[in-house]
Parts: C-alpha cells; structure tokens; sequence
C-alpha cells in the first residue's frame, strides 16, 4: 500500500494523542485489512481508557486557549486543514480504498465531500452570533452569547471513513472546542491520515487526537464516564446508539446521534421513469449499498411499475462488481462477512414471503465478501427488509396504488433518516415531502448529502444535525447575560 501512495508517511501506524503519534503502552496492536482480499495492510495501535483519558486530559487544557483565540485564526488553521486535505485527495482516497473498499472514484469523492465540511466550518467559525434582547425591566439589558461545550468526543463508522469525522470534528474546532475521535476499528487508517494533515496544518498539540481500540465500548465509557468531556457525537447503528445515550445520561452529557435509516424510495406514476431509475441507482447502490441514507424500501405505482422494474434491472445489470482500485468498479466488496449474512438473510426471508428475483441473488463469483447486486419483485411489508436496515446491494421493489397507502408504508418503521421520491404534480410533490416522516427528502433526486444543509434523522434515527449553519449549534452552548444598569 505504501507503494502506491505519493507521500507514504500518510499510512500511519501508530496512534495521535495529546499531540504526539504513539504506540500503545501494552504493545498491543489490531490488524486494519482490506476487505476486497481479506490481506492484512497495517497494524495499529491497541488503546485502552488509560490512553484515552489522557487525551481527555489533554484536550481540556487545549482547549482554554483554542477557544480564547480570535475566531479568524481558528477560522485560518481549519482553512488550511482543508487545503492539505485536498493537496492530498489521491493518497487519502487510496488509503480509504484499501481499508474500506469502496471504488476509488467514490473514495476520492468522499475526500472532497469530507473536506467541504471542514472549508464551511471554518467560514461558519466567524459568525457565531449572540443576541441582544430589549429588557424585561427599565434597569435590566439581556445579552446571549454563544460559548464552545469543551471537550467533544466522537465515535464514528466504517462506511465514511472520513467524512464521518470531518462532519464531527471541524464544526467542534470551529466552535472552540477540542476533539477525539474514536474511528470504526475496521478503518482507521483514514482517521489517522487526517490527523497527520491535521497536525501539518498547525492545530495545537492535544487539540485533536484519534484513539485506536478495538474495544470499543471500554473507550465508549471512557468518553461518557469522565467528567472534563462535556459532549459526545456518535455515528453507527441505533442499537449503540441507545447504549451510548443511556451510558451519557449519568453525566447529563449533551449528545448528538446519526443513527440508522430504512430509506423508502416511491416513484409515482407521473414519474420521470429514466430519472428515477438514475437515482435509485445512485442511492441504493452507493458505497455497496452500505450508507444509512440507501434506499431500503422501493415502492412503485401500479401504472408505472412493470416498465420501472425493466429499466431498473437494466441499469442494474450494468454495473461492475469488483475490488475498488481497478478502474470501472462501480460496487467493491461488502465490509466485512457479517455484512454478507445480512444481505443473504434479508434476500432468503424475502423469498420465502413471496418474492421474485429479477437480477443477481446470490454471492458473486468473485468470492470472498463480493455480492451480486440483486433486486426482487414483489416485495410486501411483512418482509424483514421493511423493518430492518439492509446496509447491502439488495433492492425490493413494493408495488402500490394510492398516494396515501405509500405514505402509510414509508412511513411504518422506527426509522426516519432519509426518503426520497419521485413525482411531477406540484401538489403531490409538495404534499408528500410533508406527509414523509424524515429529516431528509429528496424530491426527484436520489443524492442529497451536501455540507451546506443540515442533514440528520427524526424518530429512532437520531438527534441533531450536522452541516449547514445549524451544524455547529451542537458544538456550542448558549449563554444567558441579565446585566443591571
Ligand atoms: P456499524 O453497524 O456501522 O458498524 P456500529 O454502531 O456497530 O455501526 O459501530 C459504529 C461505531 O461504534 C464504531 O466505531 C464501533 O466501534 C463503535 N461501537 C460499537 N459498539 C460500541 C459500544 N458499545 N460503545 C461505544 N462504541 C461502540
């Protein structure tokens, strides 16, 4: 791997704590493999809670100086973290490849997304504005001003290695606040990459550390168990994320959560059917299927349905299953076996209830953790597809008749992250978006991630929002002033 970066002291094997890059005290070490050939391609550190507490310990006493500075210089250091991150797109793409496994083209992409948050976020860092309120009494003047939380820990996925940190930790920088992160132990490799530019860009030592472990809920109550962290930022599944809340609670902890998603997809029948099945591709077979904004669920109008399945499977067909370094791979290996089960199972409960295969259906000759991608017929709401989320190349296709039986369906989960749908009646495009119980619609488009809006989910899917000028509220606490004349 090292071979094929341009700068190889990106690949980093040690971890960044309280400023300094260190191996584990224990010795201990985890292997980061590449889940398109199952090879080991680093080794990291192993970290405990001590470690961590250090870098608590560490970033509080970063943190009083950080936050005193003008915002324009905090503003100025994030501006060229971003600018390294982009120097270096090619390396960190690459490094993201090969533990993570998505096409390289979609890691590159993810580099430029991830650093798009931390460029706004540094624009964002000069406009924290307070308020003036006219005063409740003649003698009384009413000032909120905006102060960083403190000490902001984050627990991030394997799917975005990197923009799942970027979206974390620069609007906590930005705010004034310091940051440690704990990645998915399946990728950390990008996590440390980022710390390397990050350090590279002058951030001040302790400001930002990235603890390696595989044991991820000791480090979980490390970060929720000591007092100096003030508040926890978690991307992952619902399941942790009730864990870590309930974990928080003792502390009071401010929290935010992007949690799983069980996205519907509908297409009406006054449908643009060729866009429709551009943007089902594009989000349900994103990163593999492996994103908690994928289209789980695919209702199709009666009217349309027959013609809609034939240009789906089509498109589907075209698509290119392979390790995600080789040029033309549009879907690399799932992450890891586990990931596999889930899309068998979810295919064979689907088929003992009835429904049909039209493309794919089974693991792809590739071997290893490849998957054909598969769509099925017929699909009904009694299927563990409609309750569950997938996180794999599995499309089932729902057939439906009216407006307000979709709604109904879509919206008949505990989830409600992202739904998207497609329609030309003005009046039916804007009574959907309403009736859709979601933080996020897209209204014929399947692609809706962007730093400039605030992306986050209602119900079980989270709490809080991150980008957009609303991103940073997370980050920051408002602060009362009654002043007497
Ligand atoms: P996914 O299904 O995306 O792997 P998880 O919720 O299992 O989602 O994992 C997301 C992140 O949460 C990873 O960094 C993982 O190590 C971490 N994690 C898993 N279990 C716990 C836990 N009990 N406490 C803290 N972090 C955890």
């Amino acid at each position: 791997l090292k071979s094929l970066l341009s700068r190889s002291e990106l690949l980093c094997e040690q971890a960044y704590v309280a400023g300094e890059w260190v191996d584990a005290k224990s010795g201990a070490t985890f292997d980061v493999t590449n889940p398109a050939r199952g090879d080991v391609i680093a080794k990291v550190p192993d970290l405990s809670r001590e470690e961590t507490a250090q870098a608590i310990a560490a970033a509080e006493d970063a943190q009083r100086d950080w936050a005193a500075r003008p915002a324009k210089e905090r503003a100025s250091l994030l501006r060229k973290w971003f600018d390294l991150t982009m120097a270096n797109q090619e390396d960190l793409a690459i490094i993201m490849t090969a533990e993570q496994g998505k096409p390289l083209s979609e890691a590159r992409g993810e580099v430029s997304y991830g650093a798009s948050f931390i460029e706004w976020f540094a624009e964002e860092a000069k406009r924290i504005y307070g308020e003036t309120i006219p005063g409740h009494m003649a003698d009384k003047r009413i000032t909120v001003i905006r102060q960083p939380v403190g000490v902001a820990a984050g627990i991030t996925p394997w799917n975005f290695p990197n923009a799942m940190i970027s979206r974390k930790a620069a609007p906590a920088l930005a705010a004034g606040c310091s940051f440690i992160i704990k990645p998915s132990e399946l990728t950390p490799l990008s996590a440390l990459a980022m710390a390397k530019l990050a350090e590279e860009a002058g951030l001040p030592k302790g400001l930002f550390s990235v603890i390696t472990s595989s044991s991820s809920s000791d480090i979980g109550k490390e970060f929720c168990e000591n007092p100096k962290v003030r508040k926890l930022t978690f991307t992952g599944s619902t399941q942790v994320g009730r864990i870590l809340l309930a974990q928080a609670a003792d502390q009071v902890m401010k929290c935010s959560m992007e949690l799983g998603g069980n996205a519907p997809f509908i297409v009406f029948d006054d449908a643009d059917l060729d866009a429709a099945v551009e943007g089902a591709i594009a989000c349900k077979f994103r990163n593999n299927g492996q994103t908690c904004v994928c289209a789980n669920r695919i209702y199709v109008q009666s009217g349309v349905y027959d013609a809609f399945a034939e240009k789906f499977k089509a498109a589907v067909e075209k698509l290119t299953v392979g390790d995600g370094m080789d040029e033309g791979t549009n879907l690399g290996p799932l992450i890891e076996p586990k990931a596999v089960d889930k899309v068998q199972k979810h295919l064979e409960d689907a088929l003992s209830k009835g429904a049909e295969i039209l493309t794919g259906g089974k693991p792809h000759d590739l071997g290893g953790q490849f998957f054909e991608p598969t769509i099925v017929a017929q699909a009904t709401q009694d299927m563990l597809v409609s309750t569950d989320e997938t996180f794999g190349p599995f499309a089932p296709l729902f057939r439906f008749e009216d407006e307000d039986d979709v709604i109904r369906m879509a919206n008949d989960t505990i989830f409600g992250l992202a739904s998207y749908f497609y329609a030309k009646d003005i009046s039916r495009v804007t009574k959907v978006a309403e009736a859709l119980e979601y933080g996020i619609v897209g209204a014929n488009t399947g692609i809706i991630s962007t730093e400039v809006a605030p992306f986050g989910g209602v119900k079980q899917s989270g709490l809080g929002r991150e980008g957009s000028r609303h991103g940073i509220e997370e980050y920051l606490e408002m602060k009362y002033i009654c002043t007497s004349v």
